[in-house]
């Protein structure tokens, strides 16, 4: 099927990503929220992002005009069920994706594919939802997006081979790699990547360093270009915990119970960058550990 229309549902830090990208591969983007303010932050930082693009003459003038032409919003969800393809991007809980996909089954035209940029929720559990398990599937971008080359494929248990291979010729258009991963919790980087970041904060939690020794460490000793916890504050600690409490409930192994200190900095409403704190305070010139 050929892709043109594209739908994106959450215009956070993810969905905006999805949007710059989408827009300068020169596909129609349609991109909604809740939030009006949401919407027009997501504009603003678009144009800013793919403005540092042009002054480091990665993207012509020409490119970015263009792609700021292909981006439209609106806040009526109903709107993007002329999609061709629809990218829920929208916060990290079961029950607000179950709603999205509820609440555009009416206005979907027939051949619309529905996928979620989820990082760890059931594909299938989302699919067998909605009135199209075979035309679902996972599009699971990585953070943040412009710069990040992988996309992960997830095929839920249904989804058929051509809207496999409709998502598959998207991320060639984007110019990025894909890799396919089979659908069980949080399928493969989170998989991997969110039990080191906790482990992290156990290391933290039970004394053994400092935030600023544990991240040094692993730069330092393991060659990782940011430390855990650095990485941590960069994803957001509400969807780090959101991934570690997939894994521990759908794994049924405590190898994956989230560190308690995790859940109280989530607690406090320090989710790292996004709200200025979580392992790291940003509010000042440089970021200060908060342990
Ligand atoms: P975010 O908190 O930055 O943005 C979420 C956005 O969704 C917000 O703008 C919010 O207003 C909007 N939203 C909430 N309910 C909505 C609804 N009913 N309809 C429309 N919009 C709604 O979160 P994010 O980091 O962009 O994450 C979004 C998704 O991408 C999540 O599923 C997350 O797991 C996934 N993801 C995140 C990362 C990451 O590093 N942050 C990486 C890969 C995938």
């Amino acid at each position: 099927m050929d892709i043109q229309h594209v739908g994106v549902v959450g215009a956070g830090q993810m969905g905006s990503g999805i949007a710059h990208v989408f827009a300068l591969a020169g596909f129609d983007i349609l991109m909604t929220d809740i939030s009006a303010e949401g919407l027009a932050k997501a504009v603003a930082l678009i144009d800013r992002n793919i403005e540092r693009q042009v002054s480091r003459g990665k993207v012509t003038a020409e490119a970015k005009a263009k792609a700021l032409g292909h981006i439209k919003t609106t806040l009526k969800l109903a709107e993007l069920g002329a999609c061709d393809l629809i990218i829920e991007a929208a916060t990290e809980r079961e029950t607000v994706k179950q709603a999205i996909f509820e609440d555009l089954q009416p206005h979907l035209k027939p051949g619309t594919i529905l996928t979620s940029n989820t990082s760890s929720i059931s594909i299938t559990r989302l699919a067998s939802r909605t009135d199209r398990p075979e035309k679902f599937m996972g599009f699971h971008f990585m953070n943040p997006v412009p710069v990040m080359q992988l996309v992960e494929l997830i095929r839920g248990i249904a989804t058929d081979k051509d809207t496999f291979d409709s998502c598959l010729a998207v991320v060639e258009r984007l110019g990025k790699t894909a890799s396919s991963s089979e659908d069980f919790p949080a399928f493969i980087v989170n998989r991997i990547l969110m039990p080191m970041i906790n482990e992290a904060v156990y290391t933290l939690y039970e004394g053994v360093g400092s935030v600023k020794s544990i991240d040094e460490s692993m730069k330092l000793g393991a060659n990782h270009p940011m430390g855990p916890l650095e990485l941590a504050d960069f994803i957001g600690l509400d969807t780090c915990l959101s991934i570690m409490n997939v894994l521990h409930e759908g794994l049924a192994d405590t190898k994956y119970r989230p560190c308690p200190l995790l859940t109280k900095y989530v607690e406090a409403g320090w989710l790292g960058r996004k709200t200025q704190r979580g392992f790291y305070d940003y509010r000042g010139e440089v970021p200060v550990p908060t342990r």
